[in-house]
Parts: structure tokens; C-alpha cells; sequence
């Protein structure tokens, strides 16, 4: 046996001994990175794949990308294919970030290491680093241009605001909802801004009173066609939407289309996130007031450097040691910033940076 170890290691070019420097630098024997990402039903994650991918590939890795149709079992399933081919580093944007505990238990066997890409995964100590954009500031941007627009600090008011947060099982989401309700709440309080739909959220700890799992535009949709329908009669207005990302709004915008609100008369102010090309779309066309971009690209870039320091067994870029605890453990971060965009910058955001030809955009 001995022999033909010797020998299979010669005829492949590998050594037999094992890297002394594995514990820090990712036990897989290969040069392959595995990259499991939640859907593709959502232009962020396709992007995302896509970049993370091209980058780790110029950066002379292997890769195995795999996307999991929002399905939880189906992403632990191409866990456990992608630990079976012996990686170095994963990277994992979670669907549902409490339930790969198991599976990286598997991961940490093989000693390998393990970034959460965006999403924290959660209850487990085998989650190495989290990259991702700072997630409360893309939720205090969204309630401090609520705040801005309609005049508040000014004391105009009371306006009816229609407040909805992200996929329960998604940890990103309850940072999203407090980052804008620690701004929003004190007008909710003060009565100058009025939740007709009689949505109970006392603390930002009730955010999973107006969820939208899945993250999908059509159950945002239905939830606003019934707030609409049951709570608006008599020619009540709504005035403004806090939606946490591009997908939701899009099916509030859709809603709101339907039950005859007209852009530039008495379309509501409505928030967003991740700049997906139909919400940019709608931002020119005055049913979007605005999204915070969050450029995936360098989240890309971040990734792909923290997984070769990972690989190198050098130092690994973090600049947040305290914010993400995951119940088990403070998981070092990196956190991006996010910025806002507005109809006056799509051009020189979206356009100028790259993102978007202004072919895409229709300019
Ligand atoms: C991401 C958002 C995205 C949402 C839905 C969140 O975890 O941070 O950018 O809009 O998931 O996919």
C-alpha cells in the first residue's frame, strides 16, 4: 500500500506529507474552492456567482459554483458533494443561515475553512469569516431617507407608512429592519407617522411581523394587495413603503400599479436595495425612490483575497471583531459600505462605476 501511495503522490505531482501549516490554511487537498450560493432567481446572486467565480479562477483556483433554488436541503446537499471533493475554503451564502450546522461539522473534519459569504451562518462554531456589506447601515440609509424626504425633522407629518422586512430565516434581514427602525421608530411613536395596517412593531425584535419569506416579489406583492384592499378605503393614501430590498418593492410597486396609484401624483415613497436592473428601471421611471447599491463586485474582490490569504496561510483581512456574534462565537467580518442611489445618481453611480451600460438603463 505504501508502494502505491508512494506512487500514485509521484505520477500526480503532490507530495504525501501533509501542508504543516493546515490548521490555518484550509486542510483540502486540492486547489478547488467550493462556492455555494442560494438561487438564481435573484439577478444579485447570479452577478455574484458569477464574479466570485471569475476572480478565484484568475487567481489559479479550481472552483465548483452551485446555486440551490432557495431549497435548504438542496444547499446541504451540494455542501456535502463539494466536502466529498476536498476543498480548501468554502464559501457559503446561506438560504437559511441556522441550518448548516451538520454539514460544517463535516467540513471541519477535513479541516476546511469556511467564509459566510453576505449572509452569517449561524449556531456553529465552524464558520471561519463573514464578508458582507455593513447590513444595519443599508437599513438606517433606508430610514433616514424616509426620515429626509418626507420632512419629519421638520415636524411635517402624520404620514402612512406600510413597513415590511425580509425572509425570517435570513439573518441579514432583523439588521436591515433595525438599522431603520432605530430611526423610524420615534416618529411612529410621536404619531407623525401612522402604520394603518395596524402592523404591531414595538421593538426591532417584532420584525418577523411583516417577513416576506423567500424574499420573493410576489408574496410582497399579495401581503401589499391585502394591506391595500383591507386597511386604504375612503380614499385613504398610503404614503410611504419601508421595503428592505429590490425584490419586495418590486412587487409592492406592482400592487400599487394595480390598484391605480400613478407616478408623480400619489405613488408613495418606497425604499430598496441591491440596484437589480428592473428596480433601476423603476427608479427613472418615478415608482422607486431609491436603492442602496451594495457593489458586488467588491464584495467579490473581498472574498477572493480573504480565500487566497486563507489558502496562503497569511494574515486575513477583517476590520469588524465584535458585531457578529452567531450564538456561538464572534465571527470576524469584513463589512463593505453600501451607498444610495437616487434618480439624480443613477448616472454617476451606476453608470460611470461600471455597473450598468447606459444601454442596460436606457439612457
Ligand atoms: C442580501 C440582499 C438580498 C436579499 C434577498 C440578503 O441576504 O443581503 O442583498 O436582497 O438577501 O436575496
Amino acid at each position: 500500500a505504501v508502494t502505491l501511495a508512494a506512487t500514485l503522490a509521484a505520477a500526480s505531482g503532490c507530495s504525501s506529507t501533509r501542508d504543516e501549516d493546515s490548521s490555518s490554511s484550509g486542510g483540502g487537498s486540492s486547489n478547488l474552492v467550493g462556492i455555494a450560493m442560494p438561487t438564481k432567481s435573484l439577478e444579485r446572486w447570479n452577478n455574484d456567482g458569477a464574479y466570485l467565480d471569475e476572480l478565484l479562477k484568475k487567481a489559479g483556483y479550481e472552483t465548483s459554483l452551485q446555486y440551490a433554488d432557495n431549497k435548504v436541503d438542496q444547499q446541504i446537499t451540494q455542501i456535502q458533494n463539494m466536502i466529498n471533493q476536498n476543498p480548501k475554503v468554502l464559501v457559503i451564502a446561506s438560504i437559511d443561515g441556522t441550518a448548516l450546522g451538520p454539514v460544517l461539522d463535516k467540513a471541519a473534519q477535513q479541516n476546511i475553512k469556511v467564509i459566510a459569504y453576505d449572509r452569517l451562518i449561524n449556531s456553529t462554531k465552524n464558520v471561519d469569516y463573514y464578508a458582507t456589506f455593513d447590513n444595519y447601515q443599508v437599513g438606517k440609509l433606508q430610514g433616514e431617507f424616509i426620515v429626509d424626504k418626507l420632512g419629519l425633522k421638520d415636524g411635517k407629518g402624520p404620514f402612512n407608512l406600510e413597513p415590511f422586512s425580509g425572509s425570517s430565516d435570513d439573518n441579514n434581514a432583523k439588521f436591515f429592519f433595525s438599522g431603520a427602525w432605530d430611526v423610524l421608530k420615534p416618529y411612529v411613536d410621536s404619531g407623525k407617522l401612522v402604520i394603518p395596517s395596524g402592523k404591531k412593531l414595538s421593538s426591532n425584535d417584532d420584525w418577523k411581523n411583516v417577513s416576506i419569506d423567500g424574499w420573493t416579489s410576489q408574496k410582497a406583492q399579495s401581503e401589499m394587495d391585502n394591506r391595500l384592499n383591507s386597511y386604504y378605503t375612503g380614499g385613504k393614501k398610503v404614503d410611504v413603503v419601508l421595503s428592505p430590498n429590490d425584490s419586495l418593492a418590486l412587487g409592492i410597486e406592482q400592487s400599487l400599479e394595480s390598484q391605480g396609484y400613478k407616478p408623480g401624483t400619489d405613488w408613495p415613497l418606497i425604499t430598496g436595495q441591491d440596484a437589480d436592473l428592473a428596480n433601476v428601471k423603476n427608479i427613472l421611471a418615478d415608482k422607486q425612490s431609491m436603492t442602496v447599491w451594495k457593489d458586488t463586485r467588491t464584495l467579490g474582490e473581498q472574498v477572493s483575497k480573504m480565500t487566497d490569504q486563507i489558502i496562503k496561510g497569511e494574515t486575513v483581512e477583517t476590520n469588524d471583531t465584535t458585531t457578529y456574534n452567531n450564538g456561538v462565537k464572534v465571527v470576524p467580518s469584513y463589512l463593505l459600505p453600501p451607498v444610495v442611489v437616487t434618480k439624480d445618481d443613477v448616472k454617476t453611480k451606476l453608470v460611470e462605476s461600471g455597473f450598468y451600460t447606459a444601454d442596460k438603463l436606457g439612457l
